[in-house]
């Protein structure tokens, strides 16, 4: 589907839930997508991309960094804390912290580096043993954790169970954001995004929608 029909569901979902014109941001998730699809919408004027490994945006992204200015990516995969170092110098966003270790981890780099990405915590909101996520009964604590390491906490995230009704979801993790104080919720994809626009969602991550079906996950 062309991106901006996209841009005009997404448009057209804010409306509808009395959202200010431009309040959800457009992940456009490029992981494992061909080169040319990827660049025909950086060619269209999208700068904000997501990925869910850090090696394979390594390998795209320095390269189209060069042609195309103002490029903001997002790390919407899990993030092994040996990569951690390269995710920072990568991605302007990060979705998936999910461990005391990881948010020590960021708070060091954070202090060498002198910045830090913005963060969202992912929740494992379907409390699926094979999904990373914190468990929304250890998300208050963790978010106070983070917080007290001064990390820029911007919101939560989480990836519904595929059977079931997302709006569940999306409506207990914001509920969850709310009583933190967080207004971040990076929630709905090529699916769902209208549903998670409707229960709040600020940044939604939709991918095949925008290039086509992946060949590999
Ligand atoms: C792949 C992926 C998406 C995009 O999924 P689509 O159904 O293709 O829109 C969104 N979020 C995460 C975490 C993903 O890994």
């Amino acid at each position: 589907m062309p991106l901006e029909d996209i841009s005009g569901r997404i448009a057209a979902a804010e409306a509808r839930a009395g959202r200010p014109a431009g309040s959800v941001h457009l992940i456009a998730v490029s992981k494992v997508q061909p080169d040319a699809r990827v660049e025909a919408v950086l060619e269209q004027g999208h700068r904000c991309f997501g990925e869910n490994r850090v090696q394979e945006a390594a390998g795209k992204w320095p390269g189209f960094r060069e042609t195309f200015k103002d490029i903001d990516l997002h790390l919407i995969g899990p993030l092994q804390t040996n990569k951690a170092r390269q995710a920072f110098d990568l991605f302007q966003s990060i979705h998936s912290l999910d461990r005391q270790k990881l948010a020590k981890t960021f708070a060091r780099l954070a202090d060498e580096t002198g910045s830090c990405p913005e963060l969202f915590i992912q929740v494992n909101t379907g409390e699926e043993p094979q999904k990373a996520g914190v468990l929304p009964a250890d998300a208050d604590k963790f978010v106070q954790d983070c917080v007290a390491l001064d990390l820029p906490v911007k919101g939560l995230m989480c990836i519904p169970p595929a059977d079931e009704e997302p709006s569940l979801h999306f409506a207990l993790l914001a509920k969850i954001a709310a009583r933190n104080g967080l207004e971040g919720l990076s929630m709905g994809m090529s699916g769902d995004f209208e549903t998670a626009i409707a229960l709040g969602a600020t940044h939604v991550r939709v991918g095949s929608a925008i290039f086509g079906e992946r060949t590999t996950s």
